[in-house]
């Protein structure tokens, strides 16, 4: 078994099936992989037994994801090959598999934080939707930072006093305007050094941010409409942009719907975090905080201490699932 320790480590910033762009000290190479990882990667996890031949071929054609780390060995001037992918650290933002009863595939991995979009007006915010990304986030243990665009035309009080809700059980919350160039230097400051994934409902203004954010990126928007324009067919796969400030944004444009694993998570209610004081406190070990006797959880509702709106969110999400809003 060769070691690779000695192997610089990268980041995989485009690619897919079998030829890569991995960053690596500073150099851009393109990658293919060992065929060794294929066969680890398609036959090596067994953590899914539901996994069939169709998982297997998907996972054969991506054995890698963009912003996965790996290690790659030099085989001529900017050109590598990938011999060992690191064990991913942190989050990995994923696109549900149309076909259900499937695994999610995984389309960016090695997410630092999401960054949440929503517009002060034009689409009014969509607070139980801000709920759902917050579940997602919180279910894979990633950071999110909510960032409220579209303030220069004016952020309504009913929607200032929301924000403070987030704000006091601990999620930073910004105010930026894309048109003005407001607080960009808040959100620059809150990406650098990071691989962020901006997700959030259309309209509120995420190219606009994220051009001003990533120039390479604004262009190859600007080149996707283009050729939509002209009726060519573009596909988009996912792809790392280097920030301005340092750090990497994931293009997520080609990621519609963000699955929240299979279309649960197991503990809902550890995904509200200002819930964490009363989880266990509830009169039946096995509640789960609908219409039980003796809920901690509403009778904190009730009381104020937990929001009214937020704890509606979660007994829409429990009732509902997660898999649409
Ligand atoms: P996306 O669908 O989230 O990527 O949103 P876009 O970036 O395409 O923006 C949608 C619309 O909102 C466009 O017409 C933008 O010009 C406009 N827009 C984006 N940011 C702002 C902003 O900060 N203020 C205002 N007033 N309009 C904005
Ligand atoms: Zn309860």
């Amino acid at each position: 078994m060769p070691a690779f320790e000695h192997l610089p480590d990268g980041l995989i910033t485009e690619g897919s099936r079998g030829i890569y762009t991995v960053t690596l000290e500073g150099e851009s190479l393109r990658c293919t992989i060992r065929g060794r990882l294929r066969k680890e990667l398609v036959y090596g996890q067994g953590t899914s037994t539901r996994r069939n031949v169709r998982d297997v071929r998907v996972r054969e054609k991506d054995p890698v994801a963009v912003g996965d780390r790996v290690r790659v060995s030099r085989v001529a001037p900017g050109q590598g090959v990938i011999e060992e992918v690191l064990a991913r650290t942190t989050g990995a933002i994923t696109r549900g598999d149309p076909d259900p009863g499937h695994e999610a595939l995984t389309s960016v991995a090695g997410i630092d934080q999401v960054v949440i979009v929503f517009a002060a007006r034009n689409p009014a915010p969509h607070l139980r939707m801000l709920d759902r990304f917050l579940v997602m986030t919180e279910s894979q243990r990633l950071p999110a930072l909510i960032c409220l665009n579209k303030a220069d035309l004016g952020v309504p009080d009913y929607i200032e006093e929301q924000l403070e809700v987030y704000r006091r059980i601990g999620y930073q919350v910004l105010q930026v305007s894309a048109t003005r160039a407001d607080g960009l230097d808040a959100l620059k400051a809150a990406t650098a050094h990071q691989v962020s994934a901006f997700v959030g409902p259309s309209g509120v203004g995420k190219s606009s941010l994220l051009n001003l954010l990533a120039p390479d990126l604004g262009q190859r928007v600007s080149e996707v409409s283009a050729a939509s324009h002209k009726g060519r067919h573009t596909t988009t796969g996912a792809r790392l942009f280097p920030l301005a400030g340092g750090g990497y944004v994931a293009d997520t444009a080609g990621i519609r719907a963000l699955a929240l694993g299979a279309g649960s998570v197991e503990r809902l209610d550890m995904c509200f975090r200002e819930f964490a004081p009363y989880l266990g406190t509830c009169r039946y070990d096995d509640c789960v905080h609908l219409d039980e006797p003796g809920c901690a959880v509403r009778d904190a509702a009730r009381g104020g201490a937990i929001d009214q709106g937020r704890y509606e969110s979660y007994r829409k999400l429990k009732r509902d699932g997660l898999s649409d809003a």
